[in-house]
């Protein structure tokens, strides 16, 4: 799913030069690793679709314009899987400028507006309702903000080496969170046989009990 370019120095993608490639509609739809079908299927696709700059995306982020309350997430990670995450604004954006930091971007100069987004986990854990909070550009504004220069001071002499730095680092948090939602999956391999050993003991144990009781 990526291709290695070759970029100047300093404003490649990550150290590699691997940049994001341009999805299909079917891809992003098949893409949700906490959706159901049905969700992915009614999704409308970001207006500017067909004219992204791919290149400049670490990850493809949007509202639903028909559903403002739900956001995606896409990314495809350095082994090209890729994966789409659905969100759900919680609360009202935060202006610009507020205490608020993107967890994706981590700009404290922020030029657009932050807020919180929860998102299902993967798998029976997302069913049962477990969630993930995060705070995130309300637009999904990252790849744009990661690589707005900063001016030039002695500590950084070259901006476009802060950006380059930026734009890994931004690609590594999205790659992380978005393993955080997915390694849940299925119930997940984790919890449900310790759950599952976890309740006979107790229902054992209150018998146990029970059965004490009526002794005395
Ligand atoms: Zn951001």
């Amino acid at each position: 799913m990526r291709a290695v370019r070759k970029f100047p120095p300093g404003i490649g993608r990550n150290t590699q030069g691997i940049v994001m490639q341009p999805l299909n509609e079917k891809t992003i739809r098949a893409s949700f690793i906490n959706a159901s079908r049905q969700e992915a299927k009614k999704l409308t696709l970001p207006e500017n679709f067909n004219s992204l700059d791919w290149e400049s995306l670490e990850y493809l982020g949007w509202r639903d314009p028909k559903m403002p309350q739900r956001g995606y997430m896409i990314y495809t990670n350095a082994n090209g899987e890729t994966r789409g995450l659905l969100l759900r604004a919680t609360e009202g954006a935060r202006k610009a400028g507020s205490a608020a930091m993107c967890e994706m971007c981590r700009d404290v100069t922020l030029p657009c507006a932050v807020g919180m987004f929860t998102t299902r986990r993967s798998g029976q854990a997302g069913r049962d309702g477990d969630t993930l909070g995060t705070l995130l550009c309300t637009r999904f504004e990252c790849s744009a903000n990661v690589r707005i220069a900063p001016p030039k001071d002695p500590i950084n002499p070259d901006p476009m080496v802060v950006v380059a730095q930026r734009i890994i680092q931004l690609d590594e948090r999205v790659n992380s969170f978005i393993e955080r939602v997915y390694r849940a999956r299925g119930g997940a391999g984790h919890f449900a046989p310790l759950h599952r050993h976890h309740l006979p003991c107790r229902t054992a144990f209150r018998m146990g009990r029970l059965s004490r009781n009526r002794i005395i």
